[in-house]
């Protein structure tokens, strides 16, 4: 038997010249075989085969198929002078800030619930009420952590991140770069696979009256 498993999706090309030419040489010796199939495209691999084994293993394949699964999380919070605003782990200078029991960072709270979305591990307000005095004023790093253990201790890995942010003012663009580092600190992703991006609002609704702030954050997370 030959098992082959491509477990590169980043380099498709390269599992498929190994799943070919393996498919070749077990073919050239006589050998049975078996696949297991770990790959993004999944199709382009089911052709391969085929066409090396004319068929002979088309239902058999895959027994196995580990997907991606896509995480997405929302937050929103109501905004009010005199409090602070703190933004992807970053604090921002601003007159006005987020109303919360916690720290108010809908960027975080997104990307928990991004995470736990992933692997259907309920939402943030499961985790961390807040009616528990536990978590009043919390740093939401504490519950970014939270979820990145559960997601690595059911054995995946987080592959990327990327976060949308709504907020009228101030100006998010000096902020981004600190906010991706942060979210890299607090995942362990490098920092290219972490994207922030931010918008106003464009003086439109709430937001435009500064009366609120929206994240939305989508992952990837994949069986390590
Ligand atoms: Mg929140």
């Amino acid at each position: 038997m030959v098992l082959i498993v491509g477990h590169f999706a980043a380099y498709d090309d390269v599992a498929n010249a190994v799943l070919e030419k393996t498919l070749n040489t077990a073919g050239e010796v006589g050998y049975g075989f078996d696949v297991l199939a770990h790959r993004t495209n999944i199709g382009e691999s089911m052709s391969i085969v085929n066409r090396l084994t004319s068929g002979r293993f088309a239902e058999s394949f895959p027994p196995v198929c580990l997907d991606a699964m896509i995480g997405f999380g929302y937050d929103i919070h109501r905004l009010a002078e005199g409090e602070s605003l703190v933004l992807g782990g970053v604090e921002i200078p601003s007159p006005h800030g987020t109303v919360a029991h916690s720290d108010g960072d809908v960027v975080l709270h997104a990307l928990v619930d991004a995470l736990l979305g992933a692997l259907a591990l309920g939402d943030i307000g499961e985790h961390f009420p807040d009616t528990d005095p536990k978590w009043k004023g919390a740093p939401s790093s504490l519950f970014v952590q939270h979820a990145v253990h559960l997601v690595q201790d059911s054995g995946h890995v987080i592959v990327n991140i990327d976060v949308s942010l709504v907020l009228q003012s101030p100006k998010i663009l000096p902020y981004k770069q600190a906010m991706r580092e942060c979210i890299a600190a607090l995942t362990g992703l490098p920092l290219q696979r972490v994207s922030v991006k931010a918008t106003t609002a464009e003086r439109l609704g709430f937001a435009g009256r500064l009366e609120g702030v929206q994240a939305w954050v989508a992952c990837e997370v994949r069986e390590r």
